[in-house]
């Protein structure tokens, strides 16, 4: 499957960021996916503030400001920012919750592989579920692959 017609996940910031570029491995989620492969990363306009001692505990990393172009793309929120490989999922009773620190009980652990961040943030509202950007969000996400191509 080629990234541009991958579907897409909202993952509310922290969390997002931490995906993409502090190692989070593991995605919680109470439903699991027969999805594989690419999968795109979409920052929620909302945020869960609340997480970012945990997330900062986790990865032994400070998180940077959310939004601020200077903290890079993984970090903006409302937009399409990067693509990971779903690898394979599993539940929290099967591995007891030792798979990963970032593995919460009770989930669904989805496995993340190659973690990217796209160049810039592509606008797009978030949706529950796995959701399939709209025509523009593609268009603009060809544009950039396109290019990484060239490069
Ligand atoms: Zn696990």
């Amino acid at each position: 499957m080629s990234i541009q017609s991958a579907p897409a996940l909202s993952v509310r910031q922290p969390w997002a960021g931490a995906i993409l570029t502090l190692g989070k491995t593991i995605e919680n989620r109470g439903w699991d996916t027969s999805h594989r492969s690419h999968l795109l990363i979409h920052a929620s306009k909302g945020l869960e503030l609340g997480a970012v001692p945990l997330v900062e505990d986790t990865a032994d990393r400070a998180v940077p400001p959310f939004d601020n172009p200077k903290s890079g793309t993984a970090w903006a929120t409302a937009a399409l920012v990067g693509v990971v490989s779903l690898r394979a999922t599993h539940h929290a009773s099967d591995c007891r919750g030792k798979c990963s620190p970032w593995a919460m009980p009770d989930q669904w652990h989805w496995e993340l592989t190659n973690p990217r961040t796209f160049d810039e943030p592509i606008p797009a509202v978030g949706r529950l579920k796995l959701w399939r950007p709209d025509y523009d969000a593609r268009r603009a996400l060809r544009k950039q692959l396109q290019k990484a191509v060239e490069l």
